[in-house]
């Protein structure tokens, strides 16, 4: 089973996608942690994006796209692929329908984890204190929230309109977020 779970930073999608893991006995994909890999690596991909990750700026779509491609490709991962961030605009969900074509894969389902701008902006704080990661100060927190509305749009327009799409409120318990999604997917 492929799942995309969609939601501004701080919405609980890194929480939900371990959990998907653990019960479905797949993969997180999060484009975050494999740019964050990149750039403690110091490769030639991590010092061109750390800028605009501590700035709160998308990384482009081509470094991205190149990122995933690899992980779809993957015959260990084919159907257990748990998306946390990733598409985040509307070349990269295009691009995300290509590779699982050209893999023979689908997506089962997407889940939207709405939540408001005071309810993130209190959660990155309190991550911020455990995490200590350098793209949460509040500056970037609001810049990151309001670039993932604008840009994001057109995704949620792009995925919103399957059948397989569901909207939680991701300001609920996490374990009730959990609980609704187990009910989807039926485990
Ligand atoms: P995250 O860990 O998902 O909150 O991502 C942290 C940062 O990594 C974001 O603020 C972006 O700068 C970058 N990033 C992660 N995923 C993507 C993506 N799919 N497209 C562009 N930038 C991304």
């Amino acid at each position: 089973m492929n799942v995309i779970l969609f939601g501004p930073p701080g919405a609980g999608k890194g929480t939900q996608a371990k959990n998907l893991v653990k019960q479905l006995n797949s993969f997180q994909i999060s484009t975050g942690e494999m740019l964050r890999d990149e750039i403690q690596k110091n490769s030639e991909i991590g010092k061109k994006i750390v800028e605009d990750m501590n700035d709160g700026r998308f990384v482009s779509d081509e470094i991205v796209n190149s990122l995933i491609e690899k992980v779809i490709s993957d015959p260990g991962k084919k159907n257990k692929l748990i998306f946390d961030g990733y598409p985040r605009s509307l070349t990269q969900a295009k691009n995300l329908d290509k590779l699982l074509i050209k893999t023979n894969q689908k997506i089962n389902f997407v889940f939207f984890l709405n939540v408001n701008k005071e309810t993130i902006i209190k959660r990155i704080k309190q991550r911020k204190t455990i995490e200590n990661r350098s793209d949460d100060d509040l500056n970037t927190i609001v810049k990151r929230y309001d670039k993932y509305m604008e840009t994001t749009k057109p995704v949620l327009e792009f995925y919103s309109k399957n059948s397989n799409f569901f909207e939680l409120d991701g300001s609920t318990k996490v374990e009730e977020i959990t609980a609704k999604i187990n009910t989807f997917i039926n485990v």
